[in-house]
């Protein structure tokens, strides 16, 4: 995709990367994180070069979603640069790999330390980056996406009724900064049980986010035990299951950004 009008000054470490798309969310446990990283291993299981930043200061959730042999990320003394770490050829930069205990900060705090390992990484030749923003649309986020020329968002919710207010303020935001948002994911939306497909939180959210929108793609996400089971073994879902239904979803929205 074309990249959107960017005013400011591109980071030295973003230069080398073609593609840098959010994985956003209004609230924290709606399933932004195992889509972010679910994403990148697709993209990368379809030949792409990718990176996963983890945006998000307070809840790292990275380290636990992937396995890296090296749990702490290097420094080059001499560029003053951080060396990201790797898990299956995808690239990873988490504040929990920093070595640090839970982060104390406030809000101008973590904008700056984010900017700076985000733009501080050598990040080398990338198709993607997948930033796994902080959850909300605050000035965290914001200030996020000034900093990073982005060329597609990705908003995370869960379908109930409420969550369509969320959504729009995700769009309101990606808008303002002329950043296109490629698709909404209603996560925890269905699930199957003695052949039959439940939808425990209806069926609202589709109807508002296709009328109001203008969003062009819309994908489902099961609950499944085995997403928050490959979530905590530190195996991605697509990675565990490469042909299963979660994995083909996955591919259609790596098509999309
Ligand atoms: P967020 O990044 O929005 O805070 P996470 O991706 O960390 O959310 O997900 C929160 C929890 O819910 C995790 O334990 C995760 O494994 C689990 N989870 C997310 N999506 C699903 C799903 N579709 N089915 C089952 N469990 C899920």
């Amino acid at each position: 995709p074309a990249r959107p009008v960017y005013a400011g000054q591109l980071p030295m470490g973003l230069q080398t990367i073609s593609n840098i798309v959010a994985v956003s969310s209004c609230k924290g446990g709606v399933g932004k994180s195992t889509v972010a990283v679910n994403l990148a291993y697709t993209l990368a299981d379809m030949g792409a070069r990718v990176g996963i930043f983890d945006a998000d200061v307070y809840g790292p959730s990275l380290p636990t979603m992937v396995s890296p042999e090296n749990r702490l990320l290097e420094m080059n003394p001499e560029k003053r640069t951080i060396i990201p770490t790797e898990f299956l050829g995808v690239k990873l930069v988490s504040f929990g790999f920093a070595g640090q205990g839970r982060a104390i900060m406030r809000g101008p705090m973590v904008s700056g330390v984010i900017n700076q390992l985000l733009t501080t990484t050598e990040w080398g030749e990338l198709d993607y980056l997948v930033i796994d923003m902080p959850p909300g649309t605050g000035d965290i986020q914001l200030t996020l996406c000034q900093v990073v020329p982005l060329t597609a968002a990705v908003i995370v919710t869960t379908p109930q009724k409420l969550a369509f207010i969320d959504v729009a303020k995700g769009v309101r935001m990606f808008s303002k900064l002329k950043v296109p948002c490629v698709a909404v994911v209603e996560n925890m939306c269905h699930f199957d049980a003695e052949g039959k497909r439940y939808y425990p939180f209806g069926r609202v959210l589709r109807f508002f986010v296709v009328q109001q929108f203008g969003i062009p793609h819309l994908f489902d996400l099961p609950i499944r035990p085995t997403l928050s089971a490959s979530g905590d073994s530190g195996r991605p879902e697509v990675v565990a299951d490469p042909q299963g239904e979660v994995a083909r979803t996955f591919q259609e929205l790596g098509v999309c950004v």
